[in-house]
């Protein structure tokens, strides 16, 4: 048992609005609490526990490289990180692939893998980066940057330069992209954390057409969206375009930290010995991490299946939206699911959580519902029946 005299906002920094759930064992699509509580866990550590918590297969072979190997520098060849970077090269259309520990750090090398790339090509007057508005790259200095999130930049000015914001999804901004200074598009095909917002394949198609006509890099932020979590091991597979460059993070090893940054070689030749690294990125035990899950994603029929889930879930959604004006809008793809409400969504979250299903928002009036792509149907008809009754109580107060 813990110290109970030890709460966490005396020694942790006050940096998030915590729940007060004591989170300490998981399995499967369930975490249980201090006291024992177990709940229906459709948050997956924000889409990080794709196979669910403690997937028995990387479970074993993260016991197993525990036993052999932890840690070593990236001065020595590191014989896991070739056959990840292999496993990821040929289920892509990529090359080469850079290992770090999370999204942020994924981002910030594509980002100075883009500004090389533009110096490299002998384009140095190429400094700009867009991204869109609602965006979220990560919390360190320059990925803060590329967040086109005002409340994510509040109090932190100045700001990393080099970044444009355009609105998402939107034809005008297909028109601003190119002004002779940009280098790259950074963009989310589903925004995670500003709303689960997908992007309109079309205008994607044509964005990625204005990228290529005009040299500028297509960069694809799949640190929530990709291992699957869409239904294709990348979301990119279902818009129909080719990035140059993908980051990957979240879902990437099951829960333990890894990220990575997959790039197209012309693109990936900018990388030299001396211009990027890692302590940490890419050791022999997130290597392991990341090996199983995607052989375990790959090998069975979890893609497909997410497919069925995510149809299940969003006709269920519908029909309750028919029967509950409260919900104004489903959207999403694959399992990365959000259900705009009129008002606000922590008080859904709340009502689940009283009711041991645990599922997270993405700005103050989406529920965003990030089951593991693991689960079961029965797992799911849980979920709605326990969504109904709490819009039929709200209905009947
Ligand atoms: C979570 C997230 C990040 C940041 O990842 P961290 O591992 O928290 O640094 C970046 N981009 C997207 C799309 C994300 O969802």
């Amino acid at each position: 048992m813990s110290n109970p005299s030890i709460h966490s906002e005396k020694v942790l920094m006050n940096t998030y609005q915590r729940f007060p759930l004591r989170l300490v064992k998981g399995r499967g699509s369930y975490v249980w609490d201090e006291e024992g509580r177990k709940y229906l866990d459709y948050t997956s550590g924000i889409a990080a526990c794709n196979l669910g918590h403690n997937p028995d297969s990387v479970n074993k072979k993260v016991k197993e490289q525990l036993d052999l190997l932890w840690h070593c520098s990236n001065l020595f060849e590191i014989p896991l990180q070739e056959q990840l970077a292999a496993l990821l090269t040929e289920n892509s259309i990529f090359d080469q692939v850079f290992f770090c520990n999370s999204g942020a750090e994924a981002n910030e090398a594509a980002i100075k893998l883009a500004k090389k790339y533009a110096k490299d090509c002998g384009n140095p007057e190429r400094t700009e980066i867009v991204t869109f508005y609602n965006s979220f790259h990560g919390r360190t200095g320059t990925t803060m940057a590329a967040t086109g999130q005002e409340k994510i930049h509040r109090g932190f000015t100045p700001l990393t330069p080099g970044f444009r914001y355009l609105p998402f999804n939107d034809q005008q901004s297909l028109e601003e992209i190119h002004n002779g200074k940009t280098t790259a598009v950074l963009l989310e095909l589903v925004q995670g954390e500003g709303g689960v917002n997908v992007a309109h394949p079309e205008w994607v198609r044509q964005l990625k057409q204005v990228c290529e006509e005009n040299d500028i890099l297509f960069i694809v932020d799949e640190v929530q969206t990709g291992i699957g979590r869409t239904g294709t091991l990348f979301a990119y597979e279902q818009f129909g375009v080719e990035p140059d460059i993908i980051t990957l993070a979240k879902g990437l090893g099951s829960g333990f930290p890894v990220g990575a940054v997959l790039a197209k070689e012309k693109v990936a030749a900018s990388f030299q010995p001396g211009t990027h690294g890692s302590t940490f990125g890419g050791n022999p035990l997130a290597m392991s991490a990341g090996m199983e899950t995607i052989e375990t994603i790959l090998e069975g029929n979890i893609l497909q299946e997410v497919k069925q889930k995510e149809k299940q879930l969003m006709a269920d959604i519908i029909r309750l939206q028919q029967s509950y004006s409260r919900i104004k809008e489903i959207r999403g793809l694959g399992l990365l699911i959000g259900m705009e409400l009129e008002g606000a969504a922590s008080f859904i979250v709340e009502q689940l959580q009283k009711r041991n299903i645990l599922v997270l928002t993405a700005g103050p009036n989406v529920v965003r519902i990030l089951p593991p792509l693991t689960t079961t149907l029965d797992e799911l008809a849980l979920f709605i029946g326990q969504l109904e009754e709490i819009l039929l109580e709200e209905v009947g107060r």
